[in-house]
């Protein structure tokens, strides 16, 4: 395993020093231009619906630690501590609190670990979708997801013909609502085909990739238990120990697309989760004192662009829908 990461890291570093003369061929021009008219047909239908646009902050006192596994970057801002962005999380309550329904085109970096230089699905930098609903429940922010999906997939069809000729790629129609498994019923389900995964995690790359091959439409994963994800996501009153969460995931093998739950907006909950959780709640000031003052209820997601433009061009790596993508482990342009 140790050498196969070695190997593959070796070849990797190998394409990507040479990263910046990919935009030169036809499959990454073919792959820049779908990923623009899916990012334009996102907005378009964002609009169209309410969402207003605004641009994401990208450094700060604290960033989102649920970020399973991955490093934050920290650096020296005039003798403090700040944080490049993880997610936007934070900041996405707050714009909401203020507008209502909001969305960031918002760059993130995580340091990953190196093992996800393989896994086909992670880039240290990339840019989430990034949007919050006030007033919402997860099955409202699920039906913005599908329609959003639906919305990119029916744009780069429409006006992607030669792109999709070139890369090989055929892209079917799905329509809303997508189906919808509970974290039990897919731990269930992955028992069924051979795979034990222990309750209480969030689904690891191998069982999601198994998941994700099995079918063949987009699907939801909803109610992931306490524990498996941050402190921001709520917990259902009713059944305690469930979280009103959900993970979007794309079908044919290219796995989780877009994360995104009800908040815990309490400041009294929020605090005890993060306790729970480990996190020190001095590092969160202002997001704290935000909650004390009182912010109102909210769902929200976030999807990843790389990713969704892997699975509409059907790539190999989320790193080849990236104009110079950076790929843990790999020193490159
Ligand atoms: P998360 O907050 O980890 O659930 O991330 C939200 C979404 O961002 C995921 O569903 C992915 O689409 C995308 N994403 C997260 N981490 C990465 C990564 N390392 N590389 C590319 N996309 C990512
Ligand atoms: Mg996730």
């Amino acid at each position: 395993m140790e050498l196969k990461v070695d190997t593959h890291l070796q070849q990797l570093t190998q394409i990507l020093q040479q990263s910046w003369r990919h935009i030169r061929t036809e499959r990454m021009k073919a792959t820049l231009k779908i990923q623009q008219a899916a990012c334009d047909a996102m907005r378009s239908y964002l609009k169209s619906v309410g969402f207003m646009e605004l641009l994401p902050p990208i450094i700060g006192p604290v960033t989102d630690p649920g970020i399973r596994g991955a490093k934050q970057v920290t650096f020296d801002y005039y003798g403090r501590e700040y944080k490049v962005m993880s997610s936007a999380i934070l900041y996405k309550q707050a714009a909401m609190s203020g507008l209502g329904k909001i969305f960031f085109m918002s760059p993130n970096i995580r340091l990953e670990p190196i093992d996800s230089a393989s896994s086909g699905r992670h880039l240290v930098e990339f840019v989430q979708l990034d949007l919050e609903i006030a007033n919402a429940t997860y099955f409202d922010a699920m039906s913005v997801a599908e329609n959003l999906l639906c919305a990119a997939m029916n744009t780069v069809k429409d006006e992607c013909k030669r792109e999709l000729e070139l890369l090989g790629r055929e892209l079917p129609t799905f329509s809303p609502p997508f189906k919808k498994f509970t974290y039990d019923e897919v731990l269930e389900l992955l028992r069924k085909n051979g795979m034990k995964v222990r309750y209480g995690v969030e689904i690891p790359w191998d069982a999601e990739y198994l998941i994700s091959k099995i079918m063949d439409e987009p699907f939801f994963i909803i109610d992931y238990p306490r524990g498996a994800r941050g402190f921001y996501d709520r917990e259902d009153e009713n059944r305690p120990g469930i979280l009103r969460d959900f993970d979007l995931i794309y079908p044919e093998g290219y796995g989780e697309g877009a994360s995104g739950a009800e908040r815990e907006y309490r400041y009294d909950r929020v605090m005890a989760r993060m306790r729970e959780t480990g996190e020190d709640p001095r590092k969160y000031a202002w997001y704290l004192e935000m909650l004390r003052e009182g912010i109102p209820p909210s769902a929200g997601f976030g999807i990843g662009v790389e990713r969704l433009t892997r699975y509409l061009c059907g790539l190999n790596a989320v790193w080849e829908a990236r104009l110079c993508p950076k790929v843990a482990g790999v020193y490159s342009p």
